[in-house]
């Protein structure tokens, strides 16, 4: 079976991986050089603690256990089973940590209550948190994980290509799709298969919307930065409680108490915020991240949301925050119905469309595509 498999970010190249899995031959096509859209401008978070129960969580524990063993074979991925601590600092936020502790999926996620002196062992680099008794207790999620966003698809596409199956096509934008299983390319090049998927993230106009019309899928927008090295290990990801606000697995009357009795930092609610952490390889750290919604988007980066995560980094680090190296901003597409994993539509015979994961397309993208070629017989 030979497959044609369009956009180059996670979502297309976990098709790609699985087709050729499979045994099947793959043409890659990808409209710039490098994919550089969401799929690597995230945090790489392979993030289970946060998801809904049900198919969301059930999606992201397989997708985890698929990273796992691609990671273990394509070494440039970066994976590392480094789990996260989200430290609170009060009552009201202690009460959300222990309600979900109580869920009955909680040992599936690896969710813990730590104490600030355990949490403080596992993170030696929170001493902000909890050495200055800003934190009172922290909640560890075993099961979350990280991967190299900036070269995560770069190892996997030279894993694709030793197979002697896979085809990469970079410098091609489709335009149209041509009959049954076939698209054309900008080149005025026809690629057939006997299946064509549309990975194309968050270019929902042109092409998109000619094969699918308006699709229930909108596009949101976040700014992100990473400093310079931090100079010593930062042993998990972080997360801080306004996570908590944003993640469906909070929901309970616990996190209700919080939103009622606790305002947000006005900053971190006006940008729909959260601080999300997490150490590159090379030692810097990727921190973020805001929510934009309304459309036109900003064209520039806003520095309020930087001072207020910069703020909040340094009180769990107890120390100025390194250098910042980079700023910048992505937009990823998102199913309106967010309790649905992906958006995945058979858009004319033999081609389908695959979008939409929203702020979990990292962590989930190897089994949405997983269940793509399950579901096409692959
Ligand atoms: C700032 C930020 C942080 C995030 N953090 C995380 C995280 O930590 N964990 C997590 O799970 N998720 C995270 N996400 C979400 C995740 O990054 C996305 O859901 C995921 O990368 C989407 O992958 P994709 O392949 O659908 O899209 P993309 O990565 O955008 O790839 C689509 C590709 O298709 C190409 N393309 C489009 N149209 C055509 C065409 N007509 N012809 C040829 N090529 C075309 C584009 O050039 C692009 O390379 C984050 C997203 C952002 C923006």
């Amino acid at each position: 079976m030979k497959v044609i498999v369009v956009g180059a970010g996670v979502v297309g190249t976990m098709h790609a991986w699985h087709a050729v899995e499979r045994g099947h031959e793959v043409v890659h096509i990808e409209r710039e050089a490098e994919a550089r859209g969401a799929s690597l401008r995230n945090f790489g978070q392979i993030w289970v603690s946060g998801r809904a129960g049900g198919e969301e969580l059930d999606t992201a524990l397989r997708a985890r256990e698929l990273w796992e063993g691609v990671g273990a074979r394509v070494p440039g991925l970066g994976f590392r089973a480094i789990g996260s601590l989200t430290p609170v600092r009060n009552e009201l936020e202690l009460a959300v940590a222990e309600a979900a502790v109580a869920r009955p999926d909680a040992a599936a996620r690896g969710y813990k209550l730590l104490t600030a002196d355990e949490a403080l062992a596992v993170n030696p680099a929170l001493r902000g948190a909890f050495d200055n008794g800003v934190a009172r207790a922290a909640l560890w999620c075993e099961r979350d994980a990280a991967v190299e966003p900036r070269t995560a698809q770069l190892a996997l596409r030279e894993s694709l290509l030793a197979t002697g199956r896979y085809t990469f096509l970079p410098h091609r934008e489709v335009r149209e799709v041509v009959g049954e299983n076939a698209v054309r390319d900008d080149h005025g090049d026809v690629h057939t298969g006997d299946a064509v998927v549309l990975c194309t993230g968050a270019w929902l106009s042109g092409l998109v919307r000619e094969v699918a019309g308006e699709i229930p899928v909108r596009r949101v927008r976040l700014q992100m930065m990473q400093t310079d090295p931090l100079g010593e290990p930062l042993t998990t990801s972080v997360a801080d409680a306004d996570s908590f606000r944003y993640y469906p697995a909070y929901a309970s009357p616990e996190l209700d108490a919080l939103n009622a009795g606790q305002a947000q930092d006005p900053t971190a609610a006006a940008h729909k915020m959260q601080l999300l952490m997490v150490q590159r390889l090379d030692g810097g750290l990727t921190i973020g991240d805001t929510h934009e919604y309304e459309h036109p988007f900003a064209f520039d980066t806003l520095e309020d949301p930087y001072e207020h995560l910069t703020r909040v980094v340094e009180s769990f680090l107890g120390r100025p925050l390194p250098r910042v190296r980079r700023r910048w901003a992505g937009v990823y597409a998102q199913c309106t119905d967010t309790s649905r994993v992906v958006h995945r539509q058979q858009v004319r015979d033999g081609v389908w469309l695959v979008t939409g994961p929203g702020g979990r397309g990292m962590t989930c993208s190897p089994a949405i595509a997983e269940t793509t070629a399950n579901e096409l017989g692959w």
